[in-house]
């Protein structure tokens, strides 16, 4: 179950599923003032000052009670590569150079923040636990269409089982995204799920609406791709929010024509 959390004003979404420290961040409870980056902008690049951008960041990270010069988030290339980062990878993207670009992390150290961000794309957000329940690997996945299709949360899961982390003990949070309801596609994105993902997931997550239309579901796809590698479903936690819908809690890539700010989505072991 996913709950949004107000914490001294910044809104804040966290899964039940997940025991280590994490949020899918919200547009509320930042400095931003642009019209299209007002509030929590997390990203460089999209017209705030950066110093403004490393201000959300540090109102941010006080809700979730991690220092910000240790989170680590660098451009994101619409790829399947999940790094190993360590400690000396920290601050890597905001306050260090970004040293490699990647779609996921996964990490074993304790108090090293990876986050992904998002603006209509999945951000997904995963734990392995030990046989005692205790959590030894976290990692942090951006899963945009090109990324879904080339299956980065397999290898996500896939670099926490390397650990010796059955799947049974592997959690994950599907956060919010932009949905079936507003994610418009065409005849060529069907045509490359059908060939990256067969044809079953385009059947099942391309709907064709009345018009002949056809909408995408996104979340419907990773949560097919975690199961089908044998990650419980009961261990899967699906966000229901689509950021499209939503102007007053998120930014949206679709609704606001890429004039628009970026969430960060972080977890911490
Ligand atoms: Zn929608």
């Amino acid at each position: 179950m996913f709950e949004l959390i107000n914490k001294n004003g910044v809104f804040l979404l966290k899964s039940t599923v997940l025991k280590s420290n994490h949020a899918f961040s919200t547009r509320i409870g930042g400095v931003s003032e642009l019209d299209h980056t007002k509030g929590l902008n997390l990203a460089f690049g999209r017209g705030d000052d950066e110093k403004i951008v490393l201000q959300n960041l540090e109102l941010f990270s006080l809700a979730l009670g991690i220092d910000p010069t240790d989170v680590i988030s660098v451009p994101q290339i619409h790829s399947n590569i999940v790094k190993d980062v360590t400690r000396e990878d920290a601050g890597r993207g905001y306050y260090y150079p970004n040293g490699f670009s990647c779609d996921g992390y996964i990490t074993v150290e304790k108090d090293l923040p990876i986050g992904v961000k998002t603006a209509d794309c999945v951000p997904i957000l995963l734990e392995g636990r030990n046989e005692s329940d205790e959590v030894v690997a976290v990692s942090a996945v951006h899963a945009g269409w090109r990324g879904t299709a080339d299956r980065i949360a397999e290898n996500s899961v896939g670099a926490i089982l390397k650990l010796g982390v059955s799947l049974e003990n592997i959690y994950v949070a599907i956060g919010p995204c932009i949905d079936e309801c507003c994610y418009e596609v065409g005849n060529d994105f069907a045509e490359q799920i059908e060939i990256k993902l067969g044809q079953s997931y385009k059947n099942k997550y391309i709907i064709k609406k009345e018009n002949g239309s056809l909408y995408a579901n996104l979340k419907g796809m990773n949560f097919e791709i975690l199961t089908s590698i044998g990650v419980p479903s009961v261990n899967i936690d699906v966000c229901s929010y689509c950021t499209c819908c939503n102007e007053d809690l998120f930014y949206s890539h679709r609704r606001q024509k890429g004039i628009r700010g970026a969430h960060l989505n972080i977890i911490v072991k």
